[in-house]
């Protein structure tokens, strides 16, 4: 933690020590000055994690990109730490990327999602949107795999048969052509471009030509807040 404080900002020893304190207090580590004499193995899983968030965030950046910064922990952590991070943007008015598997994940923290399938983005919207109405074949089986409490139990979730592509040999045409569900001959031609599934001001982009249609006047919601 102390050493992109002293060798970029010049920092003091001391001084890099105080301020790392200050950034353990910040991401909510209890008895901070004393952590800072911790062996990573002294700490749990979600206390490794604000240590690293309190790393990344030590240098005032303006964009934080966080790579699956939940997976590996339990849903409570996970959730103590989206908080974390959520209340960080909000009060170091940081923009965040969040990347992720999982959709429950930014859900509840992110303004737009974009997904992505074999490099390239096939969906884009404010994430209202996405979650009410999936317009790309790869998204709308996501949504399905997802369990839910508003529908009835099944012994097993929908699945997407077949695998992702090799990134070196990708099938001609749109990548999720083997996969999709909707797929036609069509599909083989060309890789899809991304086209508006909505006329909403805060695009909704689809890599599709065969989306899923929105039910008329849905296409105001998402706005981001
Ligand atoms: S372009 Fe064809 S294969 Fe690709 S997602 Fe759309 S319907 Fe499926």
């Amino acid at each position: 933690m102390a050493e992109p404080l002293i060798h970029y900002d010049g920092f003091s020893r001391r001084a890099a020590a105080s301020r790392c304190a200050e950034l353990l207090d910040l991401v909510g580590l209890p008895a901070a000055r004393e952590r800072l004499r911790s062996y990573p193995h002294e700490l749990s899983g979600g206390m490794r994690q604000r240590v690293l968030i309190a790393m990344a965030i030590s240098r005032e950046p303006q964009v934080l990109i966080a790579d699956e910064p939940t997976t590996a922990l339990d849903v409570t952590i996970q959730s103590q730490v989206l908080q974390l991070i959520d209340r960080l943007r909000k009060d170091l008015r940081m923009a965040l990327i969040l990347i992720t598997h999982d959709l429950g994940v930014v859900a509840g923290v992110t303004d737009r999602i974009a997904v992505m399938y074999a490099g390239r983005i096939v969906e884009t919207a404010p994430t209202t949107a996405i979650f009410d109405h999936p317009g790309h074949p790869y998204t709308r089986a996501l949504m399905e795999s997802i369990p839910r409490m508003d529908r009835e139990r099944v012994e097993h979730l929908p699945a997407i048969p077949g695998f992702p592509p090799d990134p070196a040999a990708p099938p001609p045409g749109c990548a999720f052509q083997p996969r999709c569900s909707a797929a036609r001959a069509a599909c083989e031609d060309a890789v899809p471009v991304l086209l508006p599934l909505t006329s909403s001001a805060h695009g909704h982009l689809v890599r599709c030509p065969y989306p899923a249609p929105v039910p008329v006047g849905a296409d105001h919601r998402g706005e981001p807040s």
